[in-house]
């Protein structure tokens, strides 16, 4: 038996018999009234269970691509933390590519970082990477200098 459970029957009788309030009810029972309200309109705790499964399915599910377990929602909730970043990672390499085909293409740097979708004063730290690995040269016509 739960202790949510266990001390249903005297939360019921404190409220409906006494007519206490929840922060009376919490005092008495050495829960705080928050709890005391809770244990009241959800006495098994299956409101609470609810509550939180997609969270725990969530905790215990698998990463589809390594099959690694799987961590918070902020990565999608698709794959898992390594994956994550190896996918982020392989996705800013294929940008990198795209950077020196389009720098062969002849185009400015403020277009390729256009491209990218940098705003105008923002600079594209795959131009500043291609640079250092020399897959492009210093060809710097209208980057940097908002016309
Ligand atoms: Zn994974």
């Amino acid at each position: 038996m739960t202790r949510r459970e266990q001390l249903y029957p005297e939360l019921k009788r404190l409220r409906e018999v006494e007519g206490l309030q929840w922060r009376e009810i919490g005092e008495r029972l050495g829960i705080s009234r928050q709890t005391a309200c809770d244990y009241y309109s959800d006495p098994d705790g299956s409101k609470h269970r609810e509550r939180n499964l997609p969270w725990r399915a969530k905790d215990f599910s698998q990463c589809p691509e390594c099959g690694g377990r799987m961590s918070a929602a902020r990565f999608g909730g698709e794959r898992c933390r390594e994956c994550h970043v190896r996918r982020e990672a392989r996705a800013f390499e294929a940008r990198l590519e795209d950077v020196a085909e389009m720098y062969r293409e002849g185009k400015t740097l403020r277009e390729i970082a256009d491209a990218l979708g940098y705003g105008p004063n923002s600079f594209a730290p795959e131009v500043t990477q291609a640079r250092q690995r020399g897959l492009i040269g210093y060809r710097n016509r209208g980057y940097g200098r908002p016309s």
